[in-house]
């Protein structure tokens, strides 16, 4: 393909033209990241329990109040298709163990006067 582009136009500035096939390799790069970073969230909808990260550093937000990320000790795994699923997670404020909420995606503990609702957020 880079080959046939470049037959095409031999003397109209050919590093002008590499430039263009590096620059529409790129967005190709970028289309294909961003395609995948669909289908992981896509199949995260689908089996949406959450995995136990490599480093084990689970951090959760409040999502009625989503200002600060906080470290959630993951109290209980189980192995799922060769995964580690979090079956308990420690309330970061209470420390009650709460489980996946299929519903909302998020675990909730409810030994609270309001019921808090914990996301799980990226590491970064
Ligand atoms: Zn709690």
């Amino acid at each position: 393909m880079r080959k046939e582009l470049i037959k095409q136009k031999p003397y109209s500035g050919s590093e002008k033209n590499l430039v263009d096939i590096m620059g529409r390799r790129q967005t190709m790069q970028e289309k294909y990241k961003q395609q995948m970073k669909a289908y992981r969230k896509k199949r995260m909808k689908i089996d949406s329990t959450p995995f136990l990260p490599p480093n084990e550093n689970i951090y959760v937000m409040n999502s009625l109040d989503p200002t600060k990320k906080m470290k959630a000790e993951v109290l209980k795994t189980i192995t799922k298709q060769h995964r580690e699923v979090i079956v308990h997670l420690a309330c970061p404020e209470c420390g009650n163990a709460m489980t996946w909420d299929r519903k909302w995606e998020a675990f909730i503990c409810a030994k609270h006067d309001k019921k808090a609702i914990y996301e799980i957020v990226d590491n970064d």
